[in-house]
């Protein structure tokens, strides 16, 4: 979520041109990939994708895109992907202005080193256990680094192996930069209006499928 001008935006001597990806668009477009990515693939992991789809929407299987997205609210705790699409700014931004004295940043949970943890983790979990939320946050901080843009950012995302520091950004003034993107930059209200729809589209389907509160209760499209 980092906002910079290219001009602004630095790493020792290198210019850095910071990707600005705010949070309708990490959230909706990591949950809109994980829908397309379990239609694509899902069905081969689990056969039974299409009775479950068909049982809680009978018409759905002429909605390829729709049953695609209840399919995953019903094999993942689609909260916790969403969790795990702004997990990275929901902890760097915060440390960032702390630790640094600016929210232009991205730490520790912007490397790959971090995404690496969280996924061995994650697989541990998996077969140790069978639960797969943890895999869903890895999925969810994997679409953010991506979002981001993060091979722009080669010291932070092989964080340490290319040095210790950060990539920082100071800006007098945070709030207003990030309001002024927002509504003059297409590249940072294009992202965000594609999100928050994919959002809307979520928030629609579990109201018409009668799923608000298991969404609530579980994160999950339950059958
Ligand atoms: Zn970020």
């Amino acid at each position: 979520m980092c906002l910079g001008r290219s001009s602004s935006c630095a790493v020792g001597t290198t210019a850095i041109s910071f990707e600005a990806v705010l949070l309708f668009a990490h959230a909706g477009i990591a949950l809109g990939a994980a829908a397309v990515m379990n239609g694509l693939i899902g069905s081969r992991l689990d056969t039974r994708r299409h009775n479950q789809a068909e049982s809680v929407k009978p018409h759905a299987r002429h909605r390829a895109v729709e049953e695609w997205m209840v399919s995953l609210g019903q094999r993942a705790d689609l909260s916790l992907l969403l969790l795990g699409a702004i997990l990275s700014d929901l902890t760097d931004k915060p440390m960032g202005r702390i630790f640094y004295g600016t929210f232009g940043c991205r730490l520790f949970c912007h490397s790959l080193l971090f995404l690496l943890l969280v996924v061995v983790a994650g697989l541990l979990l998996y077969y140790r256990r069978h639960r797969n939320w943890l895999l869903v946050i890895a999925f969810g901080v994997l679409m953010h680094l991506v979002l981001d843009g993060m091979w722009a950012d080669t010291k932070t995302l092989f964080w340490p192996a290319l040095g210790l520091s950060f990539t920082t950004v100071r800006y007098d003034y945070w709030y207003e930069e990030v309001l002024h993107k927002l509504t003059t930059s297409p590249d940072v209200y294009l992202p965000e209006l594609a999100g928050l729809l994919i959002i809307v589209w979520l928030a629609w389907l579990l109201v018409r499928h009668g799923k608000v509160w298991d969404f609530v209760k579980h994160g999950r499209i339950l059958d």
